[in-house]
């Protein structure tokens, strides 16, 4: 296959400002990347966070986006498991130091010198990209490009939050039901959890779809739900849903985080906490997070709803996304 010298790219210039599209070079590869014909893209509320200065340091100009499936084209000089041709996922985390405390003790999510895909290193908003490929996974087996791509990172920080709710919880709450709920609500059904799902209110088409995937009851955030939750999962970016869902959550429950910003939390009352609630974010992910997460999502299966845009639409779909008029995820097609 003859690759070319240059490909279109969306392109963002400085915080604050649309992407625009422009022609970049193709990427060089170091000896352990891969080059990778880009297929599909999801687009993810963290793309959004970058793209609007919220999230401090990006490297500019940057090429977002960090879920993205491809075929690997070119191959650096270590590459030995990935071959050509191959179809791979490349998620949010791009590489780690495996040298700190946190690398060194199984928690590569925490590392202190990772690079992110599409954030600190250029990612899949384009025709090429290029990764480490210790850091991709192999898709062989999993459906088509588009329906796969959001499984790699709302799928994967969907997945870690409803891991750390605990095993025998059997009440979930989930707050805001986008592309991360709508993934997470297919495998707690599988897996027979009762879910009741919180919207915006007035969202009665997000709280219908959050049903029709199998949720026992949906509402606004504002309500309290019918029962106690032993669990929730906020995964919104809004502040004011922590003492929310705090408030919903029986003793000795969890709140879970799931983004990687938002609002500032109002205080709360100490009642809120007190009967040893938990309440904790989830950063990142793990490579072990994404085996898993593939593994069960092919065989439950879980069935993502995709809205399609082309690489040239790309501030249309991050505006759909910011507007809250997505029903599951936004998926780039390249
Ligand atoms: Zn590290
Ligand atoms: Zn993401």
């Amino acid at each position: 296959m003859r690759i070319p010298e240059k490909m279109l790219a969306q392109v963002l210039q400085k915080a604050g400002s649309p992407l625009k599209e422009m022609e970049m070079p193709v990427p060089e590869q170091g000896p352990d990347d891969v080059l990778i014909k880009v297929h599909a893209c999801a687009v993810c509320r963290t793309d959004l966070h970058v793209v609007d200065g919220e999230l401090a340091d990006p490297k500019l100009p940057l090429i977002p986006g960090h879920q993205v499936v491809g075929t690997v084209v070119r191959r650096g000089t270590n590459v030995r498991v990935l071959k050509m041709g191959d179809r791979v996922g490349v998620p949010w985390l791009g590489s780690t130091c495996g040298q700190c405390r946190f690398c060194k003790t199984g928690r590569e999510n925490l590392c202190d010198n990772a690079v992110f895909t599409g954030y600190t290193r250029d990612g899949g908003y384009a025709e090429y990209t290029s990764a480490d490929q210790r850091y991709c996974f192999p898709l062989r087996g999993m459906g088509d490009e588009l329906s796969t791509a959001p499984l790699l990172c709302a799928g994967l920080i969907g997945y870690r939050s409803y891991r750390m709710v605990g095993e025998d919880v059997a009440r979930l709450g989930i707050y805001g039901f986008g592309a991360a709920a709508h993934i997470v609500t297919q495998i707690a059904v599988y897996q027979n959890k009762r879910i009741f799902a919180f919207t915006s209110p007035g969202d009665l088409e997000a709280q219908e779809f959050a049903r029709n995937l199998g949720a026992v009851w949906s509402g606004a955030s504002t309500e309290q739900p019918p029962e106690e939750l032993d669990a929730a999962i906020v995964f919104a970016p809004v502040g004011a849903l922590v003492p929310q869902a705090l408030r919903a959550t029986v003793k000795g429950g969890t709140v879970v985080c799931g983004g990687i910003h938002m609002s500032d939390i109002p205080a709360f009352k100490y009642e809120l906490l007190w009967g040893e609630r938990t309440l904790r974010s989830v950063a990142n992910l793990t490579r072990a997070d994404g085996e898993e997460l593939l593994a069960l999502a092919s065989k439950i299966p879980v069935r993502t709803e995709v809205q399609v845009f082309p690489l040239s639409k790309a501030n249309d779909a991050l505006n759909c996304l910011r507007g809250g008029r997505l029903r599951g995820a936004a998926v780039l097609r390249i």
